[in-house]
């Protein structure tokens, strides 16, 4: 699969301390996308689904991991072995978020087993293309025509709280790519960021920004 990071602890996009997973590719080109390197099929980010699991196992076995959140990119263009990693991440913890450009009335009429297990496994899906008109800072959706759709009732009352009493947080990693800005950006942002990384003397490059 291909995987361009995985980052912890990532505490705003979901509740608690989070395992957040970038997987690479999304055919989708939304006008104001946060993450446009993540675009393409890139083979220099192919990782077995295995070896992705023992780095997020190892994680949990060190850390409090109260769940993955997987966005990317496009999660559902690996969907077979999207669907094998949903499987095995359940074995740490079922709390799983997992963010697509599709619409779920798109991902069903795929019809397509692996498609399917994916949503029969997670617990909260964030559904559809990201429209910058439409970003009015609501929790967790980069625009306001996103869905989140909590698919395992079990969840229902953890997200139901978080989102009623959380805010839209900006965390920013320092990566061996450059510094990653993780959450719900507001439009605009990526000028604004990178105006104030220049002054710093950073600049950007395609994986992100570099001194
Ligand atoms: S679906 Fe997400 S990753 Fe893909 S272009 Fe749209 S905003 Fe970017």
């Amino acid at each position: 699969m291909l995987v361009a990071r995985i980052l912890y602890p990532i505490e705003v996009l979901g509740p608690g301390k989070r395992i957040g997973i970038w997987m690479c590719g999304c055919k989708h080109r939304c006008k104001g996308c946060s993450n446009p390197e993540l675009w393409e099929f890139d083979d220099k980010y192919r990782i077995s689904v295995n070896e992705v699991f023992q780095i997020l196992y190892g994680l949990s076995r060190k850390h409090q991991v109260d769940g993955f959140t997987i966005t990317g990119g496009d999660p559902f263009e690996q969907a077979e072995e999207l669907s094998e990693l949903v499987e095995k991440l359940k074995l740490i913890s079922s709390d799983i978020l997992v963010y697509t450009g599709y619409t779920l009335k798109e991902l069903e009429e795929k019809n397509n087993q692996s498609v399917n297990n994916v949503i029969q496994n997670i617990a909260v899906l964030i559904d559809g293309r990201y429209i910058e008109e439409r970003n009015t800072n609501a929790i967790l959706r980069g625009s306001d025509n996103q869905q989140i759709l909590i698919l395992n009732d079990a969840y229902k009352d953890k997200y139901q709280e978080y989102l009623s009493t959380a805010a839209n947080l900006i965390q920013n990693f320092n990566t061996s790519d450059g510094i990653v800005s993780v959450g719900i950006h507001k439009p605009g942002f990526m000028d604004e960021l990178n105006n104030k990384v220049r002054k710093i003397g950073l600049h950007r490059e395609e994986e992100g920004w570099k001194a």
